[in-house]
């Protein structure tokens, strides 16, 4: 990772700023052959890339597109991507398979969907009260999390890269208020993965839909309530429409870390300049889609409240205390079935218990203070 790291740096830099990385002497070379229009040039590599969300949806819908046009752009049009958003060529959960099979080369999605092929797979997006954004690109480039998501997708010949974070998400829309833990029982909520089935625990029922069925879910009463992720995704399917209540905060997932995914046979056939781009382009969409929901969730949340007369609603400190409690048992029992999601669980628990403990004295404090 640290020949990564590096690598990272430079070709971010000639990518990112449009500085061009080769000598004079091989522009002047590279002039006269475009001026002759190079006889030999090798046709574009096609590549196929298929999402879990709508096409161009705000944030995660943006970001296979900007990674498209970044290799595209980096690789002076050697490797061009076409995404397809969820539903073009495949439904929205069926783009690992679709990789794994090699019917498309790329996916963008979220590693918590696939908790049946691979209970492991969880720990690379986000769990109940785990760790943050900040951490979790901690954890995955310099902690030793991408080997070991490395490992889970191995046996499906995947190759994971992560792929943006949403950053903390809103704990969900309600229709009912939500002032003990008693209050989940019996009410459908749309949660999907270690979330839902805390959820479960309390006595609601999770269900897992693609984002594009929530509004119409709730509307019907088909679910009595539904997380998806923060202000701008939630606004842009217009869920302040058909729910009263906007809960805060995402203690099922407090930093959603997305998801690249990479047939490894068609990696494996690219050139090694061409896999540095593809690492370099996804490492660069990482951060770009934090900064932007950083950024447009504040405006998107005064829409909410001042336009639209959302009510905000924070979860009681005792109700996030007991599903903090029932989190932990979840993922314990969860992990004493599985020997690798239990490697992984270790791994994972120990950089955050390393982590919090310095967050306590930096981010934690200022914020804090902050408040005041
Ligand atoms: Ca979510």
């Amino acid at each position: 990772m640290r020949k990564l790291g590096s690598l990272f740096i430079s070709v971010l830099l000639m990518g990112l700023s449009g500085c061009n990385p080769v000598s004079s002497d091989a522009q002047s070379v590279a002039a006269s052959h475009a001026a002759t229009d190079v006889p030999h040039a090798l046709p574009a590599i096609e590549w196929r890339l298929a999402t879990s969300w709508p096409k161009n949806f705000p944030g995660l819908g943006m970001a296979p597109e900007r990674f498209a046009h970044l290799v595209d752009e980096m690789s002076n049009g050697r490797l061009k991507i076409s995404v397809y958003g969820a539903g073009e060529l495949m439904p929205a959960f069926a783009v690992f398979d679709g990789v794994s099979q090699g019917k498309i080369q790329m996916a963008h999605s979220a590693s918590f969907y696939w908790r049946g092929k691979a209970p492991a797979a969880q720990f690379f997006s986000s769990i109940p009260f785990g760790m943050t954004a900040q951490e979790i690109n901690g954890w995955l480039h310099y902690g030793g999390g991408m080997e070991l998501w490395t490992e889970v997708y191995q046996p499906f010949g995947i190759i994971p890269l992560a792929g943006g974070n949403t950053g903390m998400q809103m704990g969900g829309w309600f229709n009912k208020p939500i002032n003990t833990i008693a209050d989940f029982k019996g009410l459908k909520v749309r949660m999907p993965g270690l979330g839902g089935e805390v959820l479960k625990r309390v006595g609601a029922v999770p269900v897992n839909m693609a984002g594009r069925e929530l509004y119409g879910a709730l509307q019907t009463g088909a679910i009595d309530a539904a997380e998806w992720v923060g202000p701008v995704n939630d606004l842009a399917f217009g869920l302040h429409k058909v729910a009263k209540y906007y809960y805060y905060p995402g203690w099922h997932e407090p930093g959603s870390n997305m998801e690249f995914l990479i047939n490894t046979a068609a990696f494996e056939s690219l050139p090694e300049d061409l896999q540095a781009i593809i690492r370099v382009a996804a490492r660069a969409i990482n951060q770009d889609m934090l900064d932007e929901y950083t950024t447009r969730n504040v405006t998107a949340l005064e829409t909410l409240v001042k336009d639209e007369g959302v009510e905000l609603k924070a979860f009681p400190p005792n109700v996030l205390l007991e599903l903090e409690k029932i989190s932990k048992q979840v993922i314990e029992d969860q992990a004493n079935q599985d020997p690798l999601m239990r490697k992984v669980y270790d791994a994972y628990h120990a950089y955050e218990q390393g982590v919090r403990q310095y967050h306590k004295i930096s981010e934690d404090a200022y914020s804090q203070q902050r408040q005041h």
